[in-house]
Protein backbone atom coordinates (compact mmCIF):
# COMPACT_ATOMS: atom_id res chain seq x y z
CA UNK A 1 0.00 0.00 0.00
CA UNK A 2 2.47 2.43 1.04
CA UNK A 3 2.00 5.89 -0.26
CA UNK A 4 -1.85 6.55 -1.22
CA UNK A 5 -1.59 5.95 -5.15
CA UNK A 6 -4.10 9.24 -5.97
CA UNK A 7 -4.31 9.27 -9.80
CA UNK A 8 -2.77 7.68 -12.72
CA UNK A 9 -2.78 10.35 -15.61
CA UNK A 10 -1.12 12.13 -18.54
CA UNK A 11 1.64 14.69 -18.02
CA UNK A 12 0.15 18.60 -17.38
CA UNK A 13 2.33 21.67 -19.57
CA UNK A 14 4.10 23.55 -17.12
CA UNK A 15 3.84 21.32 -13.89
CA UNK A 16 7.79 20.73 -14.06
CA UNK A 17 7.68 24.25 -12.16
CA UNK A 18 6.63 22.85 -9.17
CA UNK A 19 9.56 20.88 -8.87
CA UNK A 20 12.38 23.31 -10.08
CA UNK A 21 12.01 21.92 -13.54
CA UNK A 22 13.67 25.30 -15.17
CA UNK A 23 16.85 25.20 -12.95
CA UNK A 24 17.67 21.82 -14.88
CA UNK A 25 20.17 22.48 -17.61
CA UNK A 26 17.84 20.58 -19.98
CA UNK A 27 14.09 20.85 -21.33
CA UNK A 28 13.24 18.93 -18.43
CA UNK A 29 9.45 20.44 -19.68
CA UNK A 30 9.79 18.55 -22.96
CA UNK A 31 11.13 15.56 -21.75
CA UNK A 32 8.54 15.30 -19.12
CA UNK A 33 5.25 15.71 -21.69
CA UNK A 34 6.46 13.47 -24.11
CA UNK A 35 3.98 11.84 -25.91
CA UNK A 36 2.72 8.18 -23.88
CA UNK A 37 4.24 9.59 -20.46
CA UNK A 38 2.08 8.95 -17.17
CA UNK A 39 2.53 10.19 -14.00
CA UNK A 40 1.81 8.48 -11.07
CA UNK A 41 0.58 10.72 -8.35
CA UNK A 42 1.01 9.25 -4.64
CA UNK A 43 -0.04 10.99 -1.50
CA UNK A 44 1.73 10.76 1.81
CA UNK A 45 0.27 12.58 4.73
CA UNK A 46 2.55 11.82 7.38
CA UNK A 47 6.08 14.04 7.47
CA UNK A 48 9.05 11.69 6.65
CA UNK A 49 12.56 12.52 6.34
CA UNK A 50 14.10 11.93 2.70
CA UNK A 51 16.21 9.00 4.31
CA UNK A 52 12.81 7.17 4.80
CA UNK A 53 11.71 7.40 0.96
CA UNK A 54 11.93 4.61 -1.04
CA UNK A 55 10.32 2.92 -4.19
CA UNK A 56 10.27 -0.39 -5.22
CA UNK A 57 8.86 -1.33 -8.97
CA UNK A 58 8.63 -5.16 -9.61
CA UNK A 59 6.10 -7.61 -11.13
CA UNK A 60 4.52 -8.27 -7.39
CA UNK A 61 1.80 -9.83 -5.58
CA UNK A 62 0.53 -9.58 -1.92
CA UNK A 63 -1.26 -11.86 1.13
CA UNK A 64 -3.44 -9.85 3.65
CA UNK A 65 -2.04 -11.06 6.80
CA UNK A 66 -3.89 -8.46 9.35
CA UNK A 67 -6.05 -5.78 9.24
CA UNK A 68 -3.43 -3.06 8.26
CA UNK A 69 -1.02 -5.46 6.83
CA UNK A 70 -0.23 -7.11 3.63
CA UNK A 71 3.21 -9.13 2.72
CA UNK A 72 4.05 -8.29 -0.68
CA UNK A 73 6.69 -10.02 -2.88
CA UNK A 74 7.63 -11.59 -6.47
CA UNK A 75 4.18 -12.60 -7.71
CA UNK A 76 5.27 -16.88 -7.22
CA UNK A 77 2.57 -18.16 -5.08
CA UNK A 78 5.29 -20.56 -2.99
CA UNK A 79 6.97 -17.46 -2.17
CA UNK A 80 4.00 -15.73 -0.83
CA UNK A 81 2.26 -18.23 1.16
CA UNK A 82 5.48 -18.62 2.51
CA UNK A 83 5.91 -14.52 3.69
CA UNK A 84 2.14 -14.76 4.58
CA UNK A 85 3.00 -17.78 7.13
CA UNK A 86 6.46 -16.25 8.68
CA UNK A 87 4.28 -13.05 9.39
CA UNK A 88 1.11 -13.79 10.60
CA UNK A 89 1.75 -12.77 13.87
CA UNK A 90 2.50 -8.99 12.70
CA UNK A 91 -0.70 -7.55 14.17
CA UNK A 92 0.05 -8.80 17.65
CA UNK A 93 3.28 -7.01 17.51
CA UNK A 94 1.85 -3.98 16.09
CA UNK A 95 -0.81 -4.07 19.04
CA UNK A 96 1.91 -5.14 21.61
CA UNK A 97 3.75 -1.98 20.26
CA UNK A 98 0.85 0.62 20.87
CA UNK A 99 0.28 -0.62 24.21
CA UNK A 100 3.94 -0.10 25.03
CA UNK A 101 4.73 3.32 22.65
CA UNK A 102 1.17 4.94 21.90
CA UNK A 103 -0.92 4.48 18.92
CA UNK A 104 0.82 3.41 15.89
CA UNK A 105 0.46 6.59 13.93
CA UNK A 106 0.97 5.25 9.90
CA UNK A 107 -2.38 3.46 9.70
CA UNK A 108 -0.69 1.07 7.48
CA UNK A 109 2.16 -1.39 8.43
CA UNK A 110 2.54 -3.18 5.03
CA UNK A 111 5.70 -5.85 4.50
CA UNK A 112 7.58 -6.02 1.02
CA UNK A 113 9.86 -9.46 0.44
CA UNK A 114 12.93 -8.11 -1.66
CA UNK A 115 14.64 -10.07 -3.95
CA UNK A 116 18.23 -12.08 -2.56
CA UNK A 117 20.52 -9.21 -3.44
CA UNK A 118 18.64 -6.46 -0.78
CA UNK A 119 21.98 -5.76 0.96
CA UNK A 120 20.34 -5.51 4.57
CA UNK A 121 18.06 -7.26 7.12
CA UNK A 122 14.93 -4.81 6.41
CA UNK A 123 14.59 -1.00 5.87
CA UNK A 124 11.62 0.69 8.14
CA UNK A 125 10.37 2.51 5.59
CA UNK A 126 6.91 4.08 6.98
CA UNK A 127 3.89 2.22 5.79
CA UNK A 128 5.85 -0.36 3.91
CA UNK A 129 8.95 -1.96 5.90
CA UNK A 130 11.61 -3.90 2.99
CA UNK A 131 13.22 -7.34 4.29
CA UNK A 132 15.75 -9.32 2.93
CA UNK A 133 13.91 -13.21 2.29
CA UNK A 134 16.66 -14.47 4.21
CA UNK A 135 14.31 -13.58 7.15
CA UNK A 136 11.73 -16.58 5.87
CA UNK A 137 13.18 -19.59 7.74
CA UNK A 138 9.50 -21.15 8.32
CA UNK A 139 9.51 -20.92 12.19
CA UNK A 140 8.56 -17.68 12.28
CA UNK A 141 11.74 -15.98 13.65
CA UNK A 142 11.68 -13.91 11.10
CA UNK A 143 9.28 -11.84 13.20
CA UNK A 144 12.44 -10.52 14.84
CA UNK A 145 13.85 -8.39 12.30
CA UNK A 146 10.02 -7.16 11.66
CA UNK A 147 9.96 -6.77 15.85
CA UNK A 148 13.13 -4.37 15.10
CA UNK A 149 11.18 -2.34 12.17
CA UNK A 150 7.76 -2.54 13.06
CA UNK A 151 9.78 -0.62 16.90
CA UNK A 152 11.31 2.15 14.11
CA UNK A 153 7.06 3.03 13.82
CA UNK A 154 7.96 5.55 17.02
CA UNK A 155 11.80 5.37 17.57
CA UNK A 156 13.40 6.85 14.45
CA UNK A 157 10.64 6.96 12.19
CA UNK A 158 8.10 9.34 14.39
CA UNK A 159 11.20 10.61 16.51
CA UNK A 160 14.22 10.86 14.43
CA UNK A 161 17.69 11.71 15.11
CA UNK A 162 18.82 15.58 13.54
CA UNK A 163 21.81 14.33 11.67
CA UNK A 164 24.31 11.11 11.92
CA UNK A 165 25.93 12.21 14.96
CA UNK A 166 22.92 11.11 16.94
CA UNK A 167 22.39 7.98 15.20
CA UNK A 168 21.69 6.16 18.83
CA UNK A 169 18.32 8.11 18.86
CA UNK A 170 17.31 5.95 16.39
CA UNK A 171 19.14 2.63 16.86
CA UNK A 172 19.45 2.33 20.20
CA UNK A 173 15.48 3.23 21.23
CA UNK A 174 14.62 0.96 18.51
CA UNK A 175 16.76 -1.65 19.95
CA UNK A 176 15.28 -1.74 22.95
CA UNK A 177 11.69 -1.11 21.63
CA UNK A 178 12.34 -4.25 19.56
CA UNK A 179 13.45 -6.38 22.29
CA UNK A 180 10.60 -4.76 24.66
CA UNK A 181 8.00 -6.48 21.99
CA UNK A 182 10.22 -9.63 21.28
CA UNK A 183 9.99 -10.39 24.94
CA UNK A 184 6.24 -9.99 24.67
CA UNK A 185 5.89 -11.96 21.43
CA UNK A 186 8.49 -14.66 22.19
CA UNK A 187 9.02 -14.64 25.99
CA UNK A 188 11.74 -13.38 28.17
CA UNK A 189 14.07 -15.99 27.57
CA UNK A 190 14.29 -15.10 24.25
CA UNK A 191 14.62 -11.49 25.11
CA UNK A 192 17.28 -12.01 27.24
CA UNK A 193 19.56 -14.06 24.73
CA UNK A 194 19.17 -11.50 22.32
CA UNK A 195 20.40 -9.21 25.15
CA UNK A 196 23.41 -11.43 25.50
CA UNK A 197 24.46 -11.60 21.75
CA UNK A 198 24.09 -7.97 21.20
CA UNK A 199 26.18 -7.63 24.66
CA UNK A 200 29.27 -9.71 22.95
CA UNK A 201 28.47 -7.34 19.73
CA UNK A 202 29.10 -4.16 21.13
CA UNK A 203 32.61 -5.67 22.94
CA UNK A 204 33.33 -6.77 19.32
CA UNK A 205 32.78 -3.44 18.37
CA UNK A 206 34.81 -2.19 21.00
CA UNK A 207 37.90 -4.10 20.41
CA UNK A 208 37.47 -3.13 16.48
CA UNK A 209 37.59 0.68 17.83
CA UNK A 210 40.02 0.65 20.45
CA UNK A 211 42.55 3.01 18.51
CA UNK A 212 39.56 5.50 17.73
CA UNK A 213 37.74 5.69 20.46
CA UNK A 214 35.42 8.78 19.12
CA UNK A 215 32.82 5.82 18.05
CA UNK A 216 32.53 4.11 20.91
CA UNK A 217 30.83 6.75 22.04
CA UNK A 218 26.98 7.59 21.61
CA UNK A 219 27.19 11.39 20.18
CA UNK A 220 29.86 10.99 17.91
CA UNK A 221 31.61 14.04 16.26
CA UNK A 222 31.54 12.47 12.25
CA UNK A 223 32.92 15.86 10.88
CA UNK A 224 34.62 14.36 7.70
CA UNK A 225 34.30 11.17 8.55
CA UNK A 226 32.33 9.07 6.10
CA UNK A 227 29.20 7.93 8.08
CA UNK A 228 29.38 4.03 6.01
CA UNK A 229 33.26 3.68 7.97
CA UNK A 230 32.13 4.29 11.00
CA UNK A 231 28.81 1.96 10.93
CA UNK A 232 28.43 -0.38 13.92
CA UNK A 233 26.55 -1.84 16.81
CA UNK A 234 27.72 0.60 19.24
CA UNK A 235 24.56 3.03 18.67
CA UNK A 236 22.50 0.02 18.47
CA UNK A 237 23.68 -2.40 21.71
CA UNK A 238 25.69 0.60 23.84
CA UNK A 239 22.57 2.66 23.28
CA UNK A 240 20.48 -0.18 24.43
CA UNK A 241 22.33 -0.40 27.30
CA UNK A 242 21.99 2.86 28.25
CA UNK A 243 18.37 3.16 27.95
CA UNK A 244 18.15 -0.30 30.12
CA UNK A 245 20.37 0.90 33.02
CA UNK A 246 17.76 3.89 33.33
CA UNK A 247 14.96 1.43 33.18
CA UNK A 248 16.37 -0.22 35.74
CA UNK A 249 17.11 3.12 37.51
CA UNK A 250 13.69 4.02 38.08
CA UNK A 251 11.77 0.88 37.63
CA UNK A 252 10.18 -0.21 34.25
CA UNK A 253 6.31 1.28 35.17
CA UNK A 254 8.27 4.51 35.48
CA UNK A 255 10.58 4.61 32.63
CA UNK A 256 7.59 3.11 30.20
CA UNK A 257 5.45 5.89 31.52
CA UNK A 258 8.66 8.44 30.55
CA UNK A 259 8.91 6.62 27.06
CA UNK A 260 5.49 7.12 25.99
CA UNK A 261 5.39 11.05 26.67
CA UNK A 262 9.08 11.30 24.92
CA UNK A 263 7.31 9.63 21.93
CA UNK A 264 4.14 11.76 22.27
CA UNK A 265 6.25 14.82 23.00
CA UNK A 266 8.73 14.95 20.00
CA UNK A 267 6.88 12.68 17.26
CA UNK A 268 7.52 14.21 13.68
CA UNK A 269 10.24 15.88 15.09
CA UNK A 270 13.56 15.49 14.33
CA UNK A 271 16.11 16.01 17.42
CA UNK A 272 19.46 15.32 18.75
CA UNK A 273 21.25 14.24 22.18
CA UNK A 274 20.98 17.12 24.47
CA UNK A 275 17.21 17.81 23.87
CA UNK A 276 16.88 13.57 24.84
CA UNK A 277 18.63 14.97 27.83
CA UNK A 278 17.25 17.41 28.72
CA UNK A 279 13.89 16.28 28.62
CA UNK A 280 15.21 12.94 30.62
CA UNK A 281 16.33 15.54 33.17
CA UNK A 282 13.13 17.85 33.21
CA UNK A 283 10.77 14.60 33.54
CA UNK A 284 12.88 12.20 35.95
CA UNK A 285 14.31 14.56 38.66
CA UNK A 286 17.52 13.61 39.94
CA UNK A 287 18.08 10.85 37.51
CA UNK A 288 21.94 12.58 36.80
CA UNK A 289 22.92 12.01 39.83
CA UNK A 290 21.77 7.88 39.70
CA UNK A 291 23.14 7.33 35.96
CA UNK A 292 26.05 8.88 34.69
CA UNK A 293 24.57 10.65 31.46
CA UNK A 294 27.36 11.65 30.26
CA UNK A 295 28.61 8.60 28.85
CA UNK A 296 27.07 9.74 25.83
CA UNK A 297 29.70 11.89 25.12
ZN1 LIG B 1 17.14 -0.05 12.95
Amino acid sequence: MAAQHVDRRAPIAGETKMFGGESFDFDYESLWCTEGRIVEEFEMNQPVPPYLFAFAVGELGSREVGPRTKVYAESVPAVLDAAAQEFAGTEEMIRQGERLFGEYDWERFDLLVLPPSFPYGGMENPRMVFLTPTVIKGDASGAQVVAHELAHSWTGNLITNKNNEHFWLNEGFTTYAERRIVEVVQGEDRAALNIGIGWRGLNEEMERFKDNMEFTKLKTNQEGVDPDAVYSEVPYEKGFQFLWRIERQIGRPAFDEFLKKYIATFKFKSIDTETFLDFLKANVPGIEKQVRLGIVD
